[in-house]
């Protein structure tokens, strides 16, 4: 039976719905879930409240995005503001102040002449996006043969028709095919028999970038027009650059002017320790995407940041032409203009990335402390992210990660896990008790978990 709710009344936003047939979640097993639902009502701070009233302290700051920790008072002002001012204006041929303000604060953190914001309301649509600028850069450069994109194994870049092509996880494909067929792949950076128990980046493995020489002879240069990986592989498990490779990477795409972008949409807004990951490792990528943590995912935005000489050749031609045919209905929402530029002044006066950093060593010792725990067959850890990999049961992949993010729920505290590997992100405000409670519980878990 299905209770009718009053429709001003929130009500239905705290208690257990009545039915939960109508709805289809995403990137989730909708049967399994339904039958026994994880629901959470409200939140503040480092914690989420659930539906029966627990506390659950959030180990992955959301999906990797709220990073400047739950219910922030400024964010939920200058929404409330900004949506009593203006609730929506069209991007097309108009636009609105606060748009620009929050482009010049984004560009103004980010290193080198990347002095350019496209803004989207996804991480996907960033990546689709910043695709379409690569192929558009060349065309307007004199290169218009240059239409292959390379992405890499075990990438995530999101689930749009580029993404996922650019994409290497195979699961996020094969019910779709390769849609996009001027695609190829590096291959991945994962190398557990070198670099097991890695602190930081690995020594081993910077000549994985090497292949890209190779693809390079394969397709010919002049056919390639981008190569975008995570800095850091975040989704697929928390694969960490090895030294070296990211700046090989820039050196060899410098070498045949192929465009290098940087999908930070996890890396982004100091989860490595440092503002974004094009400055922890000091390599300038052409093309930068971001979300998740450019708003604290109070409302979803993302954005792509191009270096000057993109930009430039783009804007050439006749003044009356529109040079990039792209863009969302919602490029630069207002409210999502404001709770961005709220969360920028929140990092900057909460000094939230240089406090990520200073706990990065606190947090890499107390998770590095759960490798002697039971299927426990790696660790790694780079600023506030760690991955902790589990021997897969037999013939079952993903299944004991599986009952060790549902125990961990039931003894208060959420994980994300992505086949048999659990993956932290947890807020930037953390407490070093709250580490300890992380991996307290994860250790009991793996304990009892089969
Ligand atoms: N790129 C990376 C590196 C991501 O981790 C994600 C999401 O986790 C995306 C793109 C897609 O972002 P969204 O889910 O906002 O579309």
């Amino acid at each position: 039976m299905n209770t009718r709710v009053d429709d001003i009344s929130d009500d239905y936003a705290t208690r257990t719905p009545n039915n939960l047939d109508a709805l289809w979640l995403p990137f989730t097993a909708n049967r399994q879930f339904k039958a026994a639902p994880r629901l959470l009502v409200s939140a503040a701070g480092m914690h989420y409240q659930s539906v029966d009233g627990r506390q659950i302290l959030d180990g992955t700051a959301g999906l990797w995005c709220v990073n400047a920790g739950h219910g922030r008072r400024e964010i939920i002002e200058a929404v409330q503001r900004q949506s009593e001012r203006m609730d929506y204006a069209p991007g097309f041929q108009m636009a609105h102040p606060a748009q620009f303000e929050l482009a010049q604060r984004l560009v103004d953190m980010l290193p080198g002449d990347l002095e350019h914001a496209f803004f989207t309301n996804s991480g996907s649509e960033a990546v689709d996006t910043a695709l379409k600028i690569a192929l558009a850069y060349h065309q307007a450069n004199g290169a218009p043969t240059r239409t292959k994109l390379i992405g890499r194994e075990r990438g995530y870049h999101g689930v749009g028709f580029g993404g996922i092509s650019v994409g290497g996880i195979g699961a996020n494909r094969k019910q779709f095919r390769n849609q996009l067929s001027e695609t190829d792949h590096l291959p991945h950076t994962h190398a557990p028999a070198h670099n097991r128990f890695c602190r930081g980046e690995p020594a081993w493995g910077a000549h994985l970038a090497d292949p890209l020489e190779s693809l390079v002879q394969l397709h010919g240069a002049e056919t390639i027009a981008a190569v975008i990986v995570e800095p850091m592989a975040g989704s697929t498990g928390v694969l960490i650059p090895p030294v070296g490779y990211l700046q090989r990477l820039r050196e060899i795409c410098d070498r045949h002017g192929i465009l290098l972008i940087f999908d930070e949409v996890i890396t982004g807004f100091g989860r490595l320790g440092a503002g974004f990951a094009c400055e922890k490792f000091d390599v300038i990528p052409d093309l930068v995407t971001l979300a998740k943590g450019l708003t604290n995912a109070a409302v979803p935005m993302g954005a792509v940041v191009a270096r000057k000489g993109i930009y430039d050749a783009l804007m050439t031609g006749p003044e009356a032409m529109i040079e990039l045919f792209h863009g969302y209905t919602y490029s630069g929402h207002p409210l999502a203009c404001a709770a961005a530029i709220a969360t920028l002044g929140i990092y900057r006066d909460d000094e939230l990335f240089a406090r990520a950093a200073d706990l990065a060593p606190y947090w890499e010792e107390a998770v590095h402390g759960l490798r002697d725990r039971a299927h426990v067959t790696d660790i790694r850890t780079l600023g506030l992210v760690a991955g902790i990999e589990l021997e897969s049961r037999p013939g079952k992949p993903g299944a004991r990660a599986y009952d060790a993010f549902t125990t961990c729920f039931e003894k208060g505290l959420l994980t994300r896990t992505t086949g048999d590997i659990i993956a932290l992100s947890p807020p930037l405000i953390v407490e070093r008790a709250q580490i300890d409670q992380i991996c307290d519980t994860i250790g009991e878990t793996l304990d009892e978990v089969a």
